[in-house]
């Protein structure tokens, strides 16, 4: 079979491999239809994942938003996964001895394995995968179907951020996970204020029912959303950035006793005034990627949102330009929304 092999850092190459064998007991095996790249496989490729993100090891097979079906089905798997079916991989497998995983958060294990970084992923024409991480899923384009993982860490952050019905929300950035953030915190009844540098994404953002702001200046930014949010600020801003000016945009413009949600992911060092987490005594949270049950309520979202998630798939290429993909995928950040490999 083929499978897009990431080599050493910054190569990958479209190579044969051997097959998967039979599935073993509560195993199954899949055929990748759509695998989704995302701004963490831009990272491992690079070879700059921190060790605490999972460290780049190669030669690996990346690849950890799938959507795919099911072709053999190993002894003991229950009865919902067939042959045929269409699935949605939950990319994590976690200790379950460690501290976190102890607490019932194994998305923050400290020995998890993800599927595209710790093991093989998804660019490959087949994968061996345990069945607690495979989710049937009612969608019709497998592009769709692979949205489950981002969507998944949009879940984790509104469930981490206690969004309440009628509570207005701020989501800095309008990438793949800034839109799912808004299509979750919609859907929970919030009033969502998406803020970007770019007019083409608010536009998509526009679509996902949220109202919109163009970033100008943080001050601006920060300013704006306060009024937004008479008078207190908003009680709940998510920055899905990185970026150090929105991350400390964030902490300005929430509100006193509000929840402030990192979920973007970066290497960089943010500098902001301590006071305002005394004075404001604000609830800083981190994302990581989700546990079980917030999978199965992504799939929920997904399998009620196809054409609007649909609108985040820009670009799809077939597996064997792999390699093209994710290079144009790096050098057209501001052109790609979403990079599909499938076929
Ligand atoms: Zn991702
Ligand atoms: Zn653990």
């Amino acid at each position: 079979m083929r499978a897009a092999v990431t080599e050493r850092a910054g190569a990958m190459a479209v190579l044969d491999r051997p097959e998967p064998s039979e599935p073993e007991a509560h195993e199954v095996v899949v055929a990748p239809e759509a695998v989704g790249i995302c701004g963490s496989d831009y990272h491992f490729f690079a070879g700059e994942l921190s060790e605490e993100a999972g460290g780049s090891e190669f030669p690996r097979v990346q690849g950890h938003e799938i959507g795919a079906r099911i072709v053999a089905v190993g002894p003991g798997c229950r009865r919902e996964l067939t042959v045929g079916t269409r699935v949605a991989l939950w990319p994590l497998q976690a200790c379950g001895e460690c501290y976190p995983c102890s607490v019932g958060r194994p998305n923050t294990c400290d020995a998890f394995e993800l599927i595209g970084i710790h093991v093989d992923g998804g660019l490959q024409e087949r994968l061996s995968v345990p069945e607690e991480q495979v989710f049937p899923i009612r969608a019709d384009d497998p592009a769709v179907a692979s949205l489950a993982e981002p969507v998944s860490i949009a879940v984790r952050a509104v469930n981490r951020a206690r969004v309440q019905r009628g509570e207005r929300v701020v989501v800095l950035g309008a990438g793949p996970i800034g839109q799912c953030i808004c299509l979750v915190a919609r859907e929970r009844g919030a009033r969502v204020l998406a803020v970007d540098l770019q007019e083409n994404r608010l536009e998509v953002s526009q679509a996902m029912d949220a109202e919109t702001l163009l970033w100008t200046s943080a001050d601006d930014v920060v300013a704006f959303a306060r009024r937004w949010a008479r008078p207190a600020g908003p009680p709940v801003v998510f920055d899905a950035t990185g970026a150090p000016p929105a991350v400390r945009a964030m902490v300005e413009m929430v509100a006193s006793a509000g929840r402030a949600v990192q979920v973007g992911m970066s290497g960089d060092d943010v500098t902001f005034r301590l006071g305002v987490l005394t004075e404001k005594e604000i609830d800083l949270l981190g994302v990581s990627c989700c546990g079980a049950a917030e999978f199965g309520q992504a799939v929920a979202v997904v399998e009620r949102n196809p054409e609007l998630l649909g609108r985040l798939v820009s670009h799809r290429f077939g597996l064997a330009q792999a390699p093209e993909a994710l290079r144009f995928a790096m050098e057209n950040p501001t052109e790609v929304m979403k990079v599909v490999i499938g076929g």
